[in-house]
């Protein structure tokens, strides 16, 4: 384990104050903060490294070229990747889904074909599915969760037929903190010649993350959340599913040579990679992803578990507050509503005063609030530099919260 009071120093923004009290992040659902030596290596990139990568033949063009392309590797190391060309790098796990759902389903899925989703999945492993189905007839079949948030990987697999393509599930809900087993669903997915997409934007910040040993075909991840720069990101898809792929977006890098009747496009991982790529963006996320591995990610996950451990009995203390996501190895991630009328807004409106963020809404989860019955929850997500002492302030201020509203 690290010392977080220490980790804390590295985050410049977590010293501040919002409405006259001292900050407390837990919003990193959303998005996390970032340490200073990604807002300095950003920083020295446009102010001393700064060029166009991969075409350039002069001195700052191979520099940024060499820095941008070793983020690859960082990654592929990250998410136990052993062939960095698996890596495609990209703004963030909404362009990765995307990717796939051009890319590899539309030339693939015929009319009929299906594609099994879970109920908690985020909008952005919904929609572009959703394309598919409006504009190529492809059906989707959704599993539910129980009412502990927790998916059984059976269910999944039950839903497995003979017209499925793909299954596409989350690895980690953004809402619930529900962890999957991606790896039985995966094995069966496999035996079956269903390809498979596990969403890793939220896994990633909080577990070590193997996707050889999880077995998929796809997994994105999104820099932003894992304390690196907005507009980063990668996903990793396997070679034997890129050689079924078509080029999705068309332009700059993933291209080999134009004439005026023919196109020959590079191989991929670059064949993926369309346009100037986010060049300080990915050499940020390189060195957040370092960080991160500096720290451990094993010592990142006890820190946050034990994190979720007290937070849990705090919260488990007000019997007026309703935890959506009961799982026991769930992550730090706390939805809730409180009774009474208290819309989830107005409670984080006065979290906020009391400089307490977090996230109200659907979180992105259209069908999980429905299934749910919920219109919106208030969501506290923790992160590597949280502490116990964080968990009280919340408390004192949803107890504030449920003072104003009885
Ligand atoms: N999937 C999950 C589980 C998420 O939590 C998010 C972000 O909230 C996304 C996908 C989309 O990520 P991005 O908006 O960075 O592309």
């Amino acid at each position: 384990m690290y010392d977080v009071t220490e980790i804390r120093r590295d985050f410049p923004i977590l010293s501040r104050e919002v409405n006259g009290k001292p900050l407390v992040y837990l919003d990193n659902g959303a998005s996390a903060q970032k340490p200073q030596v990604v807002i300095d290596a950003i920083t020295r990139a446009y102010s001393e490294e700064y060029a166009n990568v991969h075409r350039g033949l002069h001195y700052l063009s191979n520099l940024a070229t060499e820095k941008y392309e070793s983020t690859r590797g960082v990654i592929a190391k990250f998410l136990g990747v052993s062939d960095e060309d698996e890596i495609v790098m990209n703004t963030g796990t909404t362009m990765g889904i995307n990717t796939v759902a051009y890319g590899w389903a539309m030339p693939n899925l015929q009319a009929g074909d299906e594609i099994i989703l879970s109920v908690m999945e985020h909008h952005a492993n919904i929609v572009p599915w959703h394309f598919l189905r409006q504009r190529q007839g492809v059906v989707i079949k959704w599993v539910d969760v129980d009412s502990t948030g927790y998916l059984d990987p059976q269910a999944v697999i039950d839903a497995m037929g003979p017209k499925t393509k793909l299954v596409a599930v989350t690895h980690l809900s953004n809402v619930l903190g529900t962890v999957v087993d991606v790896k039985t669903i995966c094995a069966a997915a496999r035996e079956r010649g269903i390809a498979t997409l596990v969403d890793g934007s939220q896994a990633a910040v909080h577990l070590p993350v193997d996707v050889e040993d999880i077995g998929c075909d796809f997994y994105p991840i999104t820099g932003h959340k894992l304390y690196g720069p907005s507009g980063s990101g990668a996903i990793y898809m396997r070679k034997a599913r890129m050689a079924e792929m078509q080029p999705f977006l068309g332009g700059g890098d993933m291209i080999r040579e134009v004439h005026k009747d023919e196109v020959l496009w590079n191989d991929a991982p670059m064949m993926f990679e369309a346009g100037t790529p986010g060049i300080v963006q990915q050499i940020g996320l390189g060195v957040a992803l370092d960080y991160m591995m500096g720290l451990g990610m094993a010592n990142i996950a006890a820190h946050e578990t034990k994190l979720r451990d007290y937070a849990r009995s705090r919260l488990d203390g007000l019997n007026w507050l309703q935890v959506q996501g009961t799982t026991p190895d769930k992550a730090a991630i706390f939805s809730f509503t409180l009774d009474g009328a208290a819309h989830a807004h107005d409670i984080s409106t006065i979290l906020d005063k009391k400089g307490v963020a977090v996230r109200a809404g659907q979180h992105c989860t259209g069908p999980l609030m429905d299934h749910m019955g919920l219109t919106a929850t208030c969501r506290a997500s923790f992160g590597l530099y949280n502490t116990e002492e964080e968990v009280d302030k919340l408390v004192d201020a949803l107890e504030l919260a449920h003072d104003l509203f009885a």
